[in-house]
């Protein structure tokens, strides 16, 4: 698996697979399980996924060796602050069944940020964490939390997909040592993304498919994946992205896709900020 070289060293899977929206425990088990035979290594959960246990039933069931894996989850924003962000990352670890994480991301940039890093640096360097960082935050707040905190994040996850290409984001975050990570590679099929004339023109001219010729142009641009899919053939189709390269008149082509904006919702919109704050899981 070709890999990217995180801020500190850390060598992370340019593709992984992420676990969002399985939330019946045994179909998201049987899911990790089948991405681990297909050879995946990289499993992207959250706490707000409610499916952390199904996925440490998974890697304790498999035989992949933990060093062979890459574990992310995510804090959500409830447990935000320096006391509930050490509480919720031993119950993440303990569902989980594990003794380190690989990778802990801020899922949200709301609430108290600030004293969840802190306690997210002492988990790092107590090295129960090997890489920590954030998602869905944009460059202000990226830099914000970056220029005043010690570590600085290896990791920013955001949406990320031909309709939203965000080019000036990666560029951004790859001078700043900030490893981009897409989101949503297929914007959960959105804008009929699978039934793209571009994006389909290129498959057949590379006899590759949709999805593929997608996550491929990610990969190009060195950010890490992690397509969802609960279909094992799916997951094979998705993992055989390293046979071909695509152009560099065929990635420009692409770029008329990109609508520039999220296909999803924007961070920044006061109203969704409220939303979230009443978005309690446990
Ligand atoms: P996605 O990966 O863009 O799309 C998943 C959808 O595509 C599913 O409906 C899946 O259907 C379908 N699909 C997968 N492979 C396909 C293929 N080869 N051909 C046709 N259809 C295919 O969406 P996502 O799950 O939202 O994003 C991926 C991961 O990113 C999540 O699982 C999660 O780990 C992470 N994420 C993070 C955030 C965040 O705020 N940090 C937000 C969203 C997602 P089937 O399952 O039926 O195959």
């Amino acid at each position: 698996m070709k890999t990217v070289k995180l801020n500190n060293d850390v060598d992370m899977p340019i593709l992984g697979f992420g676990v969002y929206q399985i939330e019946d425990q045994t179909e998201c088990e049987r899911a990790v399980l089948d991405a681990f035979e297909v050879g995946y290594r990289l499993i992207d959960t959250a706490s707000a996924y409610r499916n952390e246990t199904a996925v440490g039933n998974a890697i304790k069931a498999s035989n992949v060796k933990r060093e062979e894996m890459f574990i992310t989850t995510k804090l959500w924003i409830k447990d935000t602050g320096y006391e509930n962000t050490l509480r919720a990352f031993d119950k993440s670890l303990e569902k989980l069944q594990l003794d380190y994480l690989d990778l802990y991301l801020i899922h949200q940039p709301f609430n108290d940020v600030y004293g969840s890093w802190r306690a997210m640096e002492k988990l790092y360097k107590e090295g129960r964490i090997k890489a920590i960082g954030v998602s869905n935050f944009q460059m202000d707040r990226l830099i914000d939390l970056m220029v005043y905190n010690e570590i600085p994040p290896a990791v920013n996850q955001i949406e990320i997909h031909p309709f939203h290409q965000r080019f000036d984001d990666v560029d951004y975050m790859k001078v700043n040592g900030v490893q981009a990570e897409a989101w949503a590679p297929f914007a959960e099929g959105k804008n009929n993304l699978f039934e793209n004339d571009i994006i389909s023109s290129l498959a057949s001219k590379y006899q590759k498919t949709v999805a593929q010729v997608v996550l491929r142009s990610l990969i190009q641009r060195e950010i890490v994946v992690i397509p969802k899919s609960s279909k094992r053939v799916r997951m094979a189709e998705n993992f055989d992205v390293f046979d071909f390269e695509i152009s560099e008149s065929d990635m420009d082509l692409l770029k008329e896709i990109d609508k520039k904006e999220s296909s999803f919702f924007s961070h920044r919109d006061p109203e969704i900020v409220k939303w979230m704050s009443g978005f309690v899981r446990d």
